[in-house]
């Protein structure tokens, strides 16, 4: 029910930003009452969505059930952020007060100036809220009472943020931190590469008051609070300052970009070398280390990537034989699981091959849906044979190499979705599900074991099907499916899109264990897509992922002949 409450609150959401922006009552309220259908089809709501049915719904027309469509499968949509850019930053949050319509919060926002949600709440605990006509004291307490529940983020606890849009905040807070004091590096869990954050933590040399302050002025934050050197920042984001003195920055870094087990771990080695890595009484003296290399070479340790510094065996592998050809972006040569025009993208197979090309790849595979992907335009056989005649042109006009490919569903049974003489014929095969992710881990794992077992090679992609604070990975049994593959010679693909990063990061060492290769794919549905492949990067670090298991980093010809079906 989590992905339908989501779609309701951006629906919500909507409504409020238009009411905010004087918008007629009708289009208001057909975003409201869209909100409100949502709701009353909880799990039905995924299903139809695939099925392309939102507009058999009562009052769905063309443009709701394309907006519910996008929300469903990015968490916002075009329309929403156009608005969300237009009005004040805490607004689309209010609305998500339990007790808050968007009429009211408009109500509010004209009697008191109240746009955020901690400005409601200050008004609540003021008495300045039972003033407003229609509210009264009996309304102000239930409100009160709604923020406080919002802002302390128990249960209902707003979802993490995704890397994209935490990366991009992030971005934009160094840089004003940077015009406030010496330094601000980022650390924390955005630093680790976490898929989603609730907090963006920077250690600062200097001091906090004059860094918050010179972030007071910006729109993405509602409040600063000195005196814990915190701020908060709308999408329900935390920024956490960590000051320190340059000589010690190496140390404040470490601290503050490991997980809790990775420094405990590095404190009991330093202890058992007399380095003090921290102060913990007045008569300590800490040895300072002006940056990480340094603090880790004194413990007799390579340095860890800050992905790796999870508190799990990463002390272990920087003592014996560190992280070299630990995979990196520019290792990567191939742009794979592209989809165009053909299926469900928006570029042909010339611009994707283009825009690949431009991005410095040398080679990029067109994996558009098959058949039975219907809610994504599956390639039918004769479009097939269509898609490779043109894939023949483009190759006439692109220096890049264009691969033959399918993204084939694993049906229900665990058939894939073309005859064996056509698999054949590709040059690459990802096999994906996309359609019945529930079922019950005993028959889902018969299925996928069914067609990962299969004796062509290929790419087990999107392996656990979850979207990031919207779908939870299927439930299956993930080690037996890892022996599977790689006893029928197959690889599993690290999906780059922000919202899926599937395989999971702690799936990874599980397939690194057995031998089986990586393929760390975009998923990209246009041009733009090509760019998320850095996430895609990082999940791979995070697991430990080494240049020469990654198939998309060999040159085209070495890749064409390890991917090859048959
Ligand atoms: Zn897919
Ligand atoms: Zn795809």
């Amino acid at each position: 029910m989590q992905s339908t409450r989501q779609v309701g609150l951006a629906l919500e959401e909507i409504a409020a930003l238009l009411e905010f922006g004087g918008e007629s009552g009708f289009k208001v309220q057909a975003y409201t009452r869209a909100a409100e259908v949502v709701r009353t089809l909880g799990d039905e709501l995924g299903p139809l969505v695939e099925q392309q049915r939102l507009r058999e719904l009562s009052g769905i027309g063309t443009t709701l059930s394309r907006q519910i469509d996008e929300i469903w499968n990015t968490g916002t949509s075009e329309y929403l952020e156009r608005l969300r850019a237009l009005q004040p930053p805490g607004v689309g949050e209010l609305v998500q007060v339990q007790g808050l319509t968007p009429r009211r919060v408009r109500a509010l926002h004209d009697a008191l100036g109240i746009a955020s949600v901690i400005e409601l709440r200050d008004a609540c605990a003021a008495g300045r809220v039972r003033a407003v006509p229609r509210f009264g004291a009996k309304t102000e307490a239930k409100l009160l009472a709604a923020c406080e529940r919002w802002l302390t983020r128990g249960d209902e606890a707003p979802d993490p943020v995704l890397l994209p849009r935490a990366l991009q905040l992030a971005a934009l807070l160094e840089k004003r931190l940077a015009a406030a004091v010496e330094t601000a590096a980022l650390a924390g869990a955005l630093r680790r590469a976490e898929e989603g954050v609730r907090e963006l933590e920077f250690v600062i040399v200097g001091d906090a008051e004059p860094a918050l302050t010179e972030l007071a002025g910006l729109r993405q934050v509602l409040r600063t609070d000195p005196a814990k050197r915190l701020a908060y920042l709308t999408d329900a984001l935390l920024l956490r300052l960590h000051p320190t003195t340059r000589a010690t920055l190496g140390n404040a870094l470490v601290e503050h970009t490991g997980s809790v087990q990775h420094w405990d771990a590095l404190l009991a080695r330093a202890r058992a070398r007399g380095v003090v890595l921290r102060a913990e009484t007045e008569a300590d003296s800490v040895t300072a280390f002006p940056n990480e290399a340094a603090l880790y070479d004194a413990l007799g340790l390579a340095f860890v990537p800050p992905e790796l510094r999870q508190g799990g065996s990463e002390l272990h592998a920087a003592e014996h034989g560190g992280f070299s050809e630990l995979v990196e972006l520019t290792h990567l040569r191939g742009m794979v699981h592209c989809h165009t025009t053909y299926s469900d993208g928006k570029n042909s197979i010339v611009e994707m091959a283009r825009a690949a090309h431009e991005r410095g790849f040398t080679y990029l595979t067109v994996t558009d849906h098959s058949p039975s992907a219907h809610y994504a335009r599956g390639v039918t056989l004769d479009r097939l044979y269509a898609q490779w005649d043109e894939i023949a042109a483009a190759q006439e006009e692109v220096p890049i190499r264009i691969l033959r490919g399918t993204e084939s569903d694993i049906l229900s049974d665990g058939s894939l979705d073309f005859p064996d003489s056509v698999l054949e014929q590709f040059d690459v095969v990802i096999a994906s599900i996309h359609a019945r992710h529930r079922m019950d881990a005993a028959a889902m794992t018969a299925r996928l074991s069914r067609a990962l077992g299969l004796p062509i090679f290929k790419i087990w992609g999107h392996a656990l099907g979850r979207i990031l604070n919207h779908r939870p990975p299927i439930e299956c049994d993930v080690p037996a499916l890892l022996d599977t593959l790689a006893a029928a010679r197959g690889a599993v693909e690290i999906n780059a899109d922000p919202h899926r990063l599937d395989l999971p990061p702690s799936w990874i060492p599980a397939a690194r264990e057995r031998g089986i290769p990586f393929v760390i794919s975009v998923d990209a549905h246009s041009t733009r897509g090509l760019d998320v492949l850095r996430y895609g990067v990082s999940m791979a670090r995070r697991g430990g992922v080494r240049r020469g298991e990654v198939l998309n980093a060999l040159a085209a010809d070495d890749f064409a002949a390890r991917v090859r079906p048959v």
